[in-house]
């Protein structure tokens, strides 16, 4: 018999099986970061800018058709941000920003400002480190299509013979993290007058030969909307109701979908992308509705680093298999968030490495699952068991397991926070210090000038020796120690020169930390990050900071504060172990901390700040799990400050004024002196303080200083006369924002100027 027919029943095939959902877009040696910053440096032009990114577009596709993917995500590229091209795509940018009339100027005015438009704001990407730009809705915005970089980006890949999936961010999605402006209603009110334009887009991309479109939905897995489930459904039927389009993949990450599952399920799009890493196994508990849907499950981390344990992913995905009308393999999200590849880490061990996986190594997982799906396990056989030693030497590691420290740890957590209460604490500080009223202090770090930049790569070139680049640094604290005393501040900093990053700084000398030689990953437009990785039990082996505070404070006759970065910010800017809670973890960062704080003491350090910018950034995205969070988080802050005595003054650092849900645990985290963001809303930070009882010490920034202006002595001392009606004297701190390290010299001398000059003249008032 010739030409037999297939019976097989067509309805388990997938039409792809293996994707991921985008991918980074830097360029493996920062190439786009390099040419963007020339760009706006005027050496190079728009069309050597646009050559940089064609190139890195066709490397990204031809790697991820290599790598075995047969469903290839295209328009992940972005010379910015993803949000900002949406709002491009949609025609939804400001008026203000509207008058450049270079589209690619218009675009980066946007993103960074020029000498007149004040740039959009920027925010985190729900909880990861990538950051967008957010989108103003006012009233006078009407939405209209301007497709030409998807449609482009889609012929480029087309070309080179990829099978291309666009990507487009969803108009839910889009709208929810966009912000009303200039009196308007919230934007996803608009919802409605989004969809035809949707519509269109999907026909204009069917007529240019897609076969499918992936719509990202990340906002479903959170509460930013609060009918997550009706929105999708009445949208995701709309939008499959169109004729002329082709299939749709509607991709949600970072968690789990519940009942917005079965809503989109109901719709007639094709294909869902299920994050079963963040969202677990739960994410597609028994729904029905799925029957006729291509599942897309993200079992491989899309934004950790560790390496997928092949077996238990298979059979993760086995499970799935009757669940729905077909399984496809995919990241949990997009690899955005992790480095480009292991090939250049040459300094990692053999068992570290094999324990780790990122960009590249991930692809390469998708398409070993998928290949186990489509052909069966025995196919990938030996992968597995390759993987499975890495599993098994990475649980039995003596690195990740530290008897002493849990031992500790145990111990100190039973006996309880140690400190007294906070009136006791305040009389013993005050007849320790003698601080007057309306103490003023910085941050903590001064601008790293050009002479700390040298010395810093003369020692990474081998150029100069240690004792060199100390010797270096010790001038350096000398000299800003010195202009502190000459600008007559109250409390002083060594100035922070010797930390590339408040972060890093200590990853490098913990153990249980490594960091990467050329493991970046995009922070926000062309400024990128190389975040520590924190893989096994964490423990101090040496005082960390305390020759420096020692050497700042011989130098002068005020207080010098020690610095530390504190537990929480420490987990958040780093990749962290998945194999224990994050919240065991924050106790062994915190622990590491709280020796710290207790050697600065014993060497006669008599105030310590201990600085948690992060603390609202790992905020759970569901309301049910942020008290869970919040308790830990602060728990492991007060476990890193509370074994000093009470006449040693605790300071902490938080970088943002909108408090919002974490104001109850500002208060929880019982420091002495708190200073925070605030130079824009003044009197609502001390009014929310006041309104969940604080009663610390305060220090709201009196200048903000993102920007290079000099504040005026007057404004400021208007600012401080508005802070008085809320805060008494006595617990009224006066110091900037946050750290001087970006800011220039003399603007910092000028600006600290102004602000002693403003607190004397308001402390002679009173
Ligand atoms: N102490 C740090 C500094 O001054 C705090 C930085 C921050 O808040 N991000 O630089
Ligand atoms: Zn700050």
């Amino acid at each position: 018999m010739e030409g037999r027919l297939v019976t097989a029943p067509q309805l388990s095939i997938a039409p792809f099986t293996a994707t991921i959902l985008g991918s980074p877009r830097i360029g493996p040696n920062r190439e786009l970061k390099r040419a963007t910053e020339r760009y706006w440096a005027g050496r190079i032009d728009q069309s050597e800018l646009a050559a940089v990114a064609a190139g890195l577009r066709r490397d990204t596709w031809a790697a991820l058709a290599a790598g075995g993917l047969d469903s290839i995500p295209v328009n992940t590229f972005s010379y910015y941000d993803q949000i900002l091209d949406t709002a491009v795509l949609l025609g939804a940018l400001p008026p203000r920003v509207k008058t450049v009339a270079d589209p690619f100027d218009r675009y980066f005015a946007a993103a960074r400002g020029t000498d007149e438009i004040p740039p959009l704001e920027m925010t985190k990407w729900f909880d990861t480190n990538y950051h967008y730009i957010v989108p103003e809705i006012g009233p006078d915005i009407e939405f209209g299509l301007s497709p030409e970089k998807v449609l482009s980006e889609l012929t480029e890949a087309q070309e080179q013979g990829i099978s291309a999936r666009p990507v487009i961010i969803g108009p839910i999605t889009f709208l929810a993290l966009s912000k009303p402006v200039d009196g308007a209603a919230a934007p996803i009110e608009r919802l409605d007058e989004l969809v035809p334009l949707y519509i269109d887009l999907l026909q204009q991309l069917s007529a240019a030969g897609a076969q499918w479109v992936q719509i990202d939905e990340p906002v479903l897995v959170t509460d930013i909307v609060a009918n997550p489930a009706e929105l999708a459904e009445r949208t995701y039927a709309a939008l499959s109701a169109a004729t002329e389009r082709p299939s749709i993949f509607v991709a949600t990450y970072f968690g789990a979908l519940d009942a917005a599952l079965p809503a989109l399920a109901r719709t007639g799009v094709e294909a869902i992308g299920v994050d079963l890493v963040a969202g677990g196994d739960n994410a597609v508990a028994a729904v029905p509705e799925l029957a006729g849907t291509l599942l897309v499950a993200g079992v491989v981390d899309g934004r950790n680093i560790w390496r997928t344990d092949l077996r238990a992913a298979l059979g993760r995905l086995a499970a799935l298999l009757g669940s729905a009308k077909a399984v496809a393999v995919s990241t949990s999200c997009s690899t955005l968030h992790v480095p480009y590849t292991l090939d250049p880490e040459t300094e990692l061990d053999d068992a570290l490495r094999s324990w780790l996986s990122f960009g590249v190594e991930k692809v390469s997982e998708v398409a070993i699952l998928a290949r186990a799906l489509r052909e069966g396990p025995q196919a990938v056989e030996a992968e597995i068991a390759s993987s499975d030693r890495a599993i098994a030497s990475r649980k039995s590691d003596p690195r990740l397991r530290n008897g002493d420290v849990r031992a500790r740890l145990q111990s100190i957590l039973a006996a309880g926070d140690g400190r007294g209460p906070a009136e006791t604490r305040r009389e013993q500080q005050n007849a320790r210090l003698h601080l007057p009223d309306l103490p003023t202090t910085t941050i903590g770090s001064y601008p790293q000038t050009t002479e700390i930049r040298k010395a810093r790569a003369a020692l990474r070139a081998g150029e100069i020796d240690q004792v060199e680049y100390t010797k270096d640094m010790r001038a350096e604290v000398a000299s800003v120690i010195k202009l502190q005393e000459e600008l007559g501040l109250d409390v002083l900093v060594h100035g922070e020169p010797e930390r590339n990053d408040m972060v890093q700084y200590f990853a490098e000398q913990l153990d249980g930390f490594f960091a990467t030689q050329n493991g970046w990953v995009q922070s926000y437009g062309s400024r990128c990050v190389r975040p520590p990785i924190l893989f096994g039990d964490v423990s101090r082996q040496k005082p960390m900071t305390v020759e420096w505070a020692t050497y700042a404070q011989s130098l002068t006759h005020k207080p010098v504060k020690g610095m530390l970065t504190g537990p929480v910010t420490i987990l958040a800017w780093s990749f962290v172990r998945d194999d224990q809670p994050l919240a065991d973890t924050a106790n062994q960062i915190a622990l590491a901390i709280r020796d710290e704080t207790v050697d600065l003491e014993a060497a006669g350090i008599a105030i310590i700040q201990v600085d948690e910018p992060a603390l609202r950034e790992l905020l759970p995205l569901r309301s049910k799990d942020k008290g869970d969070y919040l308790s830990w988080a602060v728990g492991a802050f007060r476990l890193s400050t509370s074994g000093v005595s009470d006449a040693t003054q605790i300071h902490t650092h938080l970088c943002y004024s909108e408090f919002g849900e974490v104001i109850g645990a500002i208060a929880d985290l019982d420091a002495d002196v708190t200073s925070i963001e605030a130079a824009r809303s003044h009197m609502e930070v001390l009014d929310d303080l006041n309104a969940v009882g604080f009663s610390s010490s305060v220090g709201p920034g009196v200048y903000d200083i993102h920007s290079p202006r000099v504040p005026g002595t007057a404004e400021i001392a208007e600012s401080l006369r508005a802070a008085l009606k809320a805060v008494p004297a006595q617990r009224l701190w006066v110091n900037p924002d946050c750290g001087l390290k970006t800011r220039g010299v003399d603007e910092v001398t000028a600006s600290l100027r102004n602000l002693v000059a403003a607190t004397a003249q308001v402390r002679s008032e009173s």
